[in-house]
């Protein structure tokens, strides 16, 4: 009897703690628009008075790079002001209004009445003062390539300051892939290719329509693969030559991939060195530069910048390295300057960071910067059909995916360049369609893509689909089943072992790897969405910056995606990390000897 008693006891002491922990903590899991279906889970809990006592977010499925700083921030903001409508992460919008709406339904679902927590709550944030710092060299941007030239500027001797607009370093380097195209000239894997310095020289300025300037082209392929190994030397680590492979666009098997996850490899070991270097280094986030201050000759001495509370900074430097990335998400500025595709409005979406909106075109105009080939926009036809984003693509390389529009036919050669294959998928119903591979390169649906999300996930979050059969697969993208069939059957007569000589492939592909035929079968619906400014700013081979007569503006550099001239009309997918490595190297190089 007594240890019945004590059983019950025990009982319900139990439940009087799940009732007190069910009472003031209620957990949700929404969709979010970059994740997919139920790819944010947050707890919330409230205090006896109702008061938000603490926020959790227990899982984010959304893109690793963006989502951190929202799962990070949100829930303190949430705590400090004691509502629910607090001001969204900039560069994370789509994550931080999932975690809003978690936490809002999970009080919802649990009764709680949100009324007075949806009110916002001024947070009066006190204007620090204005300051004046001193550099050698100072960097506008921590993407790619404003971080690799203010490392470089560092080992070069420079005391460097590197300003961010943004409360996160990474830009849109962050966002991509992470495929580098280099060659080791005349090494044996790259005799294998049946590639060479040269042919990447000729294909990056054949695939820009000739309109890339040779030297520029020149110093970025004959200095690709040394950008690598100066990675590696920092400490970053690659996957070896089994694993270069075609990226969309790349025209040729030469794209290295980081070890890691997609580009975060790149500011892991960037920020790594920056930590290590804090006398020599010092990089400011959420500080957007304003203006490049020039001295009495013209020659840029310094910036103005607005710190994170809206005071001024000014920073005095021997030299500038302007490296605030391209446009694509300025759409005034893409459609004003947009000579390729005359449609670049909003509709259109980008796969691009918020912060990509041109600021840098801006400043160099005060300081009659030349620009050269700004209509020059490149679009991909791989964007994520609600978000634009990159994310969230099925595709591992060229070879083994082929596109359907929505009648389940192919309509044009998946490996040509990237502006015919948007062009192609302009052309289609709806301008939408759909990547289709089969279980090669995901034998288990746990491998992951080239964004870290394994094909498990992708189908689970509703980005893509998966069946065992093509007719099953044809129904879950509403696709008529016998095109589907009849359309791999004809692309698989192709793959190895095809006669192309005799049987060409009707759209000209002549890339094709292993027949689509091993189930189970995967789709995943893509969109045209714009990807990169491949006009800006003119410079030279040190990465000075011209103005309209053609004189070079003293101690003023410029790398990255706000320069112009390299990529040409098209730029091949792989090469827009080199070019950050490369001349980010050269930018701070320069920077940091010059007079
Ligand atoms: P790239 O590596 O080609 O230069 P990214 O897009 O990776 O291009 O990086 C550009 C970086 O510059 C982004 O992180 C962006 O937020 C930052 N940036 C843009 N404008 C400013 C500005 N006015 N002040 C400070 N940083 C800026």
């Amino acid at each position: 009897m007594k240890k019945i008693l004590s059983v019950i006891l025990a009982l319900a002491l139990m439940m009087t703690a799940v009732l007190a922990v069910a009472d003031t903590s209620y957990t949700a899991t929404v969709d979010s628009q970059i994740g997919g279906v139920g790819a944010v889970t947050v707890t919330v809990t409230l205090a006896d008075d109702g008061s938000i006592a603490a926020v959790t977010v227990d899982e984010c499925k959304d893109t690793p790079g963006i989502c951190e700083l929202p799962c990070e921030q949100l829930p303190a903001a949430m705590v400090a002001a004691n509502s629910i409508n607090v001001d969204t992460v900039a560069g994370a919008t789509l994550t931080s209004n999932a975690i809003l709406a978690g936490v809002k339904a999970a009080l919802e679902n649990g009764g709680v009445d949100t009324t007075a927590l949806m009110e916002k709550k001024e947070i009066v944030v006190e204007k620090a003062a204005d300051e004046t710092l001193e550099a050698d060299v100072v960097v506008i941007g921590a993407g790619g390539a404003g971080l690799a030239a203010a490392i470089s500027a560092e080992q070069n001797g420079a005391k460097v300051i590197v300003v961010e607009k943004m409360p996160k370093v990474g830009g849109n380097t962050i966002l991509a892939g992470g495929a580098v195209n280099a060659v080791e000239d005349r090494s044996e894997f790259a005799i294998k290719q049946n590639d060479s310095v040269y042919w990447h020289y000729w294909q990056t300025l054949n695939g820009g329509d000739w309109q890339g300037d040779p030297e520029l082209v020149m110093t970025l392929v004959e200095n690709a693969y040394d950008g690598i190994q100066w990675t590696k030397e920092l400490g970053m680590e690659w996957l070896g030559e089994d694993a270069v492979f075609m990226v969309s666009g790349g025209l040729w098997p030469r794209a290295w991939k980081p070890a890691g996850m997609a580009s975060a490899g790149f500011f892991e070991t960037y920020g790594k060195y920056i930590d290590a270097h804090p006398e020599t280094m010092n990089l400011m986030l959420n500080t957007k530069a304003e203006k490049i201050l020039t001295d009495a000759s013209g020659a840029a001495c310094g910036i103005i910048a607005t710190g994170e509370t809206g005071n001024t900074i000014t920073i005095n430097a021997k030299s500038v390295v302007v490296a605030t990335g391209g446009f694509a998400k300025n759409v005034a500025l893409r459609q004003a300057y947009d000579s390729i595709w005359g449609i670049l409005d909003e509709k259109v979406m980008s796969t691009n960071h918020e912060g990509a909106t041109g600021d840098g075109v801006k400043m160099l105009q005060a300081l009659n910067a030349d620009f050269v080939q700004m209509g020059n926009i490149q679009l991909l036809p791989l964007g994520d059909p609600k978000t634009g984003s990159l994310s969230g693509n099925i595709e591992h390389g060229v070879d083994t995916r082929i596109f359907v529009n929505k009648s389940g036919l192919r309509y044009g050669n998946e490996a040509g360049r990237r502006d015919d294959m948007t062009r192609d998928l302009f052309a289609q119903e709806d301008a939408y369609m759909w990547i289709v591979m089969d279980s090669d390169t995901y034998p288990t649906g746990d491998e992951v893509n080239n964004f870290g999300e394994t094909a498990n996930q992708l189908v689970e979050a509703g980005r893509a689909v998966k069946a065992d059969t093509l007719e099953e697969l044809a129904e879950k993208m509403g696709v008529p089943a016998e095109n589907l069939v009849a359309t791999i059957a004809e692309y698989n007569r192709h793959c190895i072992g095809g006669d192309l000589e005799n049987q060409p492939d009707e759209f000209g592909r002549t890339l094709f790897g292993p027949a689509i035929d091993n189930g189970p079968f995967y789709a995943g619906a893509r969109v045209p969405t714009v990807h990169h400014t491949m006009g800006g700013v003119r410079i030279d081979t040190q990465c000075r910056v011209y103005n309209e007569n053609g004189e070079i503006i003293e101690n003023l550099y410029a790398a990255g995606e706000v320069t112009g001239g390299i990529h040409g009309s098209n730029r091949l997918g792989g090469n827009a990390l080199a070019d950050t490595i490369v001349f980010g190297r050269i930018a701070g190089e320069s920077a940091a000897l010059c007079k």
